[in-house]
């Protein structure tokens, strides 16, 4: 979690202040979007002026590309002379859109106080290139997990790869840049709400610019990719996930708020944008508060209410299979919170006992969607996220990590398999930030040593580890063996390292003492050979974090020739509504 203080905001904007105030010039307002945005061409967002004392809407004067802004925006201002009883004006016009593609110099100007921001809109063809697209989004998605799925799932000899990943052979390939507005390292709200709107954000915002509005939900929005194919287009929309459908990367298909966690609102968004699959977790903010489970304060029952905008509602496996066929629109929710790690869910029985039965994998729900969308005949957006993999990370937990970006590329797979009769569907495989880890040769149980770190075998003492590969389930057979991978993490919390994988459940590397600091969860202490490691990030830190280590994108199909060089993650939004031609009326 990403918690930037009111503080520290204040501090940043008194040194920035500062240092213009020395430049000779007045930082006295801000405009929204922001300066370098890039929109497509009739895409809605607010604009949003704000001053930083009470200004009188006489004084002001804004131009666009030296014309009067109303010509351009349109004359639906809104002004607040006192924004939420500050001592400070604002000005807005919502859902305003610029239909003419090229470049927009924005000046505002107040008396001797002046900002100025550019933004460029771009076009898209007259035609589709494409007629749908799956985006999967494997949440934390590094180089390292990709190398350990290829190599517990096809295995490695002499060298060369027994065989490749289904992500591997996607011809067009780039890296991404996952930075936010206020912060190098990003997490999973504005990064996916990059892809989403085409507009940085901040840290656990989504939808929405980070304003000085103290309501989360009262932040300058920008339209999401959602939201703009079903205002201007007949496509169908399917948001799939092993977590909460309200967790930050399939929330922000359709969400507009600053803090990740509003999310009772959150199911209300996905109510409004009405998605035509949403297959995930998160069934506790679905339910009114008087039923047992629930998460919302309020006594709305969002499943009745999407059963009665005619979704059917499934909540296991079973039900899953049999209903989706018949189905045009569908919500499944099969867990109160986020589902199991494949891991757990299908080869490790003793875990598995613990668990909410009969959750369906990440493949069985990318199934179900690409048969429900595309009963559409003008094609579909689809997104497909396999978030265990980011939550396992945090976890230091590299095991079931590894074993969920199986499962990414097993639904890969599908989305291929699909695409063989659909040609015209782009496919984009990509992770919405990294991790910070590396695997760095073996572990060796029966290499000679006292100490575990003995056992660990680099350069040509790695050697290969012996897992055995299932050919039908494409994971091993052991996840447990004696010549196993050594993934080591490079950020982390005071934990016990147990050079071994944790099957008793999932992995916890530290807990809270009782000055509130994190330290080493004591329960791994007596695992025969694990080592105490003193943690190299702050005490308030339970979990490893995110990395700002860019991530690989890969595409296939129509427009995916875009994906190449490096990107800003906002480049990916631009590249999906070029391919759909979402910046031409249909
Ligand atoms: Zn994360």
């Amino acid at each position: 979690m990403f918690n930037v203080t009111f503080w520290q905001r204040l501090m940043m904007r008194a040194i920035l202040m500062g240092a213009f105030l020395i430049s000779g010039s007045v930082w006295a307002q801000t405009i929204y979007p922001i300066d370098r945005a890039t929109m497509v061409a009739g895409g809605q967002f607010d604009f949003k002026v704000e001053f930083s004392s009470i200004v009188s809407l006489s004084d002001v004067n804004i131009s666009i590309n030296g014309k009067d802004y109303q010509q351009l925006l349109g004359k639906n201002v809104e002004f607040i002379e006192r924004e939420e009883g500050e001592n400070a004006s604002a000005l807005w016009i919502r859902r305003a859109s610029l239909a003419k593609p090229g470049q927009y110099q924005v000046t505002v100007q107040n008396g001797h106080n002046q900002a100025k921001v550019t933004w460029e809109v771009f076009a898209t063809p007259k035609k589709p290139l494409a007629k749908n697209v799956i985006l999967f989004i494997g949440d934390g998605l590094s180089v390292a997990h990709r190398t350990g799925a290829r190599i517990l799932s096809k295995g490695v000899t002499q060298g060369k790869a027994n065989a490749k990943l289904a992500m591997d052979d996607l011809p067009y390939m780039a890296t991404v840049g996952t930075s936010g507005t206020d912060s190098i390292a990003a997490d999973s709200a504005n990064t996916m709400s990059a892809y989403m709107t085409g507009h940085k954000s901040a840290a656990n915002a989504m939808g929405v610019y980070e304003s000085r509005a103290k309501n989360s939900l009262a932040h300058p929005q920008q339209e999401t990719l959602a939201e703009l194919i079903k205002r201007t287009t007949k496509m169908s929309v399917g948001v799939v996930t092993d977590a909460e459908i309200e967790d930050a990367t399939p929330a922000a298909v359709v969400a507009h708020t600053r803090r990740r966690s509003d999310k009772a609102e959150i199911v209300n968004m996905f109510f409004k944008v009405q998605p035509e699959v949403i297959l995930g977790g998160g069934a506790a903010y679905f339910l009114p508060k008087s039923t047992q489970g629930s998460k919302r304060d309020d006594e709305i029952n969002y499943i009745q209410k999407f059963q009665d905008a005619g979704y059917t509602f499934v909540q296991d496996a079973l039900s899953l299979e049999k209903q989706y066929p018949q189905s045009r629109q569908l919500l499944g929710l099969f867990h109160p919170g986020n589902l199991n790690d494949v891991l757990d869910r299908r080869f490790n029985g003793e875990a598995n006992k613990k668990q909410f039965s009969n959750q369906p994998d990440l493949t069985e729900m990318t199934k179900a969607a690409l048969d429900v969308l595309s009963k559409n005949k003008n094609g579909f957006f689809l997104m497909v996220e396999s978030a265990l993999i980011d939550k396992a990370s945090h976890r230091l937990d590299w095991e079931r990590a590894f074993y969920n970006t199986i499962m990414l590329d097993q639904s890969v797979a599908i989305a291929k398999k699909f695409a063989e009769t659909h040609p015209d569907t782009l496919i984009i495989v990509t992770g919405d930030h990294t991790h910070a880890l590396s695997i760095v040769g073996t572990v060796d149980d029966d290499k000679p040593g006292n100490e575990m770190r003995d056992k660990v075998g680099v350069y040509q003492n790695a050697g290969y580890p012996n897992y055995k590969i299932n050919a039908n389930t494409g994971y091993p057979e052991d996840v447990n063996v004696s010549k196993r991978l050594a993934v080591f993490f490079a950020a982390y919390p005071d934990h016990y390292e147990t050079f071994r994988p944790v099957l008793e459940g999932a992995f916890s590397p530290s807990v809270k003492n009782e000055n509130g600091q994190y330290v080493a969860n004591p329960v791994y202490k007596n695992i025969r050979g694990a080592m105490w490691r003193e943690g190299n990030l702050p005490k308030s830190e339970g979990e490893g974090i995110h990395a700002v280590d860019e991530m690989i994108v890969q595409g296939m199909g129509p427009g995916a020739g875009e994906i190449k060089g490096y990107l800003d993650n906002t480049d990916l939004f631009r590249i999906i509504v070029q391919s759909l031609a979402l910046g031409e009326k249909r």
